[in-house]
């Protein structure tokens, strides 16, 4: 057994190429954006970015003004939108040669501001339309006025328009899901007519690509299902899962009845067991929601619940069923008992469990693509 870390996230790039193949497949010949936002879905924003750009994305997008920097910073040439840029922050986002979503008049003039005190004419921007998420966006009834921005000034290029679906995973929603494809046609109509028709429209997020292919007008955003979920059964069929949160029992204890684990000696025995403690808590991403029960692991293809509060860096579980020695490898989530699996009590989404593995644990990859 090579001595590596004992907590670490394991990334396999044959999953992420796997994932990224299909969802091209979904809708052949449209251009990919890979999401690679909050560190590429908790695994590395850089490594994956890189990846992904070398698998066909032609785009990469980002949350914050921050990740696009550290994109750019290590060499990534490809266009990055930025889907909620902060004003403190747009100095570096023009410095740094990135696409700002641009969703609402305030930010619009904030934005315009900044293009003249730095003299930059005809500054790549995507609009971003409200088809009924109701989170950021101009609304229909914005569109006029919104024109009549863009076309008396010769601070930007319109170079993308875009809206972002709301329950595209979910079959019983397919009509509101219809109604906001039919809402962005409106939008990007009135926009092709009245300012340009040289921009690119995009829509689709990965529920969107794999349930409503018929949506993918001139690209799609592809980010959770690149790490290998979906927001559905049939979304998840032929995903791969491609972080994989593996750790080693850390110490074996025999326990009897009336013996407690943990903080607040929240688990107490009924009889004699065996508990093995892992070394990872809390701060490395395993909230306290899922001590007591509430979550399990794997190990040697068997599933251990967690006993008692999680700790900091520390979680206990009831192994009394299962052969094992201090060493062994555990699965906590990943290929074989993925993030549904480990949360039984389903408190969450593998988007939150994901995104949450901290940046102390180290990311191992595997370089097997
Ligand atoms: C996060 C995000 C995506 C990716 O969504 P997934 O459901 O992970 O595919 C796409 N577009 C926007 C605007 C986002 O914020």
């Amino acid at each position: 057994m090579a001595k590596g870390e004992e907590t670490r996230l394991e990334i396999d790039f044959k999953a992420l190429r796997h994932n990224f193949i299909l969802l091209q497949n979904q809708v052949p010949k449209v251009p990919i954006m890979g999401v690679v936002k909050a560190f590429a879905y908790g695994t590395d924003s850089v490594v994956i970015g890189k990846k992904l750009v070398k698998f066909g994305a032609t785009y990469l997008g980002v949350a914050y003004i921050k990740e696009g920097v550290r994109l750019r910073k290590e060499g990534v040439k490809v266009p990055i939108l930025v889907f909620y840029p902060q004003l403190k922050d747009l100095r570096k986002l023009l410095e740094y040669n990135l696409i700002p979503s641009v969703y609402n008049f305030h930010f619009l003039n904030e934005l315009k501001s900044s293009l003249t005190q730095n003299q930059k004419k005809h500054f790549p921007i995507h609009i971003k339309i409200n088809t009924g998420m109701n989170r950021l966006g101009f609304d229909l009834k914005d569109l006029s006025q919104l024109q009549d921005e863009l076309t008396s000034s010769n601070h930007f290029k319109l170079e993308g328009v875009f809206s972002h679906l709301s329950a595209a995973g979910m079959p019983t929603e397919d009509a509101f899901t219809k109604q906001q494809i039919e809402k962005f046609k409106i939008a990007v109509e009135a926009l092709k007519k009245n300012v340009t028709s040289d921009f690119i429209a995009h829509l689709s997020n990965s529920s969107g690509i794999l349930s409503h292919p018929e949506a993918a007008f001139d690209m799609v955003r592809a980010g959770i299902a690149l790490y290998g979920y979906g927001n559905n059964i049939n979304e998840q069929k032929n995903l791969q899962i491609v972080a994989s949160l593996k750790t080693r029992i850390a110490q074996l204890r025999e326990i009897h009845q009336g013996d407690s684990v943990g903080y607040d000696r929240k688990f107490k025995a009924t009889k004699t067991t065996i508990i093995a403690t892992l070394p990872l808590g809390y701060a490395d991403g395993i909230s306290r929601i899922y001590g007591n029960h509430k979550a399990e692991v794997s190990l040697h293809g068997k599933k251990a619940p967690i006993v008692g509060n999680v700790c900091m860096d520390t979680l206990m579980v009831d192994v009394t069923d299962i052969d094992c020695r201090e060493g062994d490898e555990v699965l906590v989530f990943g290929k074989k008992h993925t993030a549904l699996d480990f949360d039984k009590e389903k408190q969450s989404i593998p988007y939150e469990l994901i995104t949450r593995i901290s940046q102390r644990v180290s990311r191992v990859f595997l370089e097997n693509e």
